[in-house]
């Protein structure tokens, strides 16, 4: 009992030490995080590599160039909010899935299958910039950690003696990506997607892409799915699709004050304080 004890005080110190308040992108939301964002990454760069020896690649030149010319220009507006990005952008020979995801470290992943909904730049922009911005609000870190807090003392501690955070297994990326095995019972939060939203919406505006077009990708994704069961990440069931949308149109003057002030050459390289 006494090494169960010593071990679990032992977890809870390494954890407070770990521990770290963060101001969200954009919406300025203060979050806390458990875990260490490096390491994250880390594991993230990894689970990046494991998928493009698990998955071929595609090898459509116009959809590689497209990906990788609007990846790059999101990525320049992303600059002051994820500095230590190694930016990377594969477009997966997966025509079934009409899916993407970006990853801690600056790795984005596109299906060819998001090509079925996805009709221009603008739109490619809009589903890129709402993965990123699950990285750079740190919703993986929150959900790792949420994960972490519903462990048992005992077993942190033990973690913790056994090593640096053990509990941030490959695995645990993986499925807090959304892209593991256990893909559709770890969906982001309801406040998270919307938060992704917005944040995304901003992120394109930014980058000089039309923000109305990140409705329209929505309308297209409810045509091409109609009658599927299992949404893809960025049209998650909670919160419903027109709540989405609700929230997309009051924000969208502020996206093209965003985007006026970008093509006027302001501010689009500082840190993202929009507010
Ligand atoms: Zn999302």
């Amino acid at each position: 009992m006494k090494t169960a004890l010593f071990r679990a005080v032992s977890g809870a110190a390494l954890l407070a030490a770990l521990a770290g308040c963060y101001d969200v992108p954009v919406t300025g939301r203060r979050s806390l995080s458990l875990v260490d964002g490096a390491q994250v990454s880390r594991m993230s760069v990894q689970a990046f590599e494991d998928m493009k020896k698990a998955h071929p690649q595609s090898k459509d030149p116009e959809r590689i160039a497209q990906l990788q010319r609007v990846g790059e220009r999101i990525a320049k507006v992303v600059f002051w909010d994820m500095p230590n990005a190694d930016w990377e952008f594969v477009v997966f020979d997966e025509p079934n899935e009409i899916n993407a995801f970006a990853m801690s470290g600056g790795k984005v992943g596109v299906y060819t299958g998001l090509f079925k909904v996805v009709k221009n730049d603008d739109q490619l922009a809009a589903v890129i910039s709402h993965e990123i911005a699950h990285v750079t609000a740190k919703h993986i870190d929150e959900r790792l950690s949420k994960e972490m807090m519903s462990e048992t003392a005992g077993n942190i501690g033990g973690m913790a003696m056994a090593g640096t955070m053990g509990v941030l297994a490959t695995e645990s990326i993986m499925n807090a990506y959304g892209i593991g095995a256990d893909a559709r019972s770890m969906a982001f939060g309801r406040q998270q997607e919307l938060e992704a939203d917005h944040i995304g919406l901003i992120y394109m505006a930014k980058a000089g892409y039309d923000p109305g077009e990140a409705l329209k990708v929505m309308d297209n994704l409810v045509e091409a799915t109609a009658g599927e069961p299992e949404p893809p990440e960025f049209e998650s069931t909670h919160p419903s699709n027109p709540d989405r949308m609700r929230a997309l149109n009051a924000e969208m003057p502020e996206a093209l004050k965003v985007r006026a002030a970008a093509a006027a050459g302001q501010s689009i390289n500082g840190p993202q304080v929009i507010k």
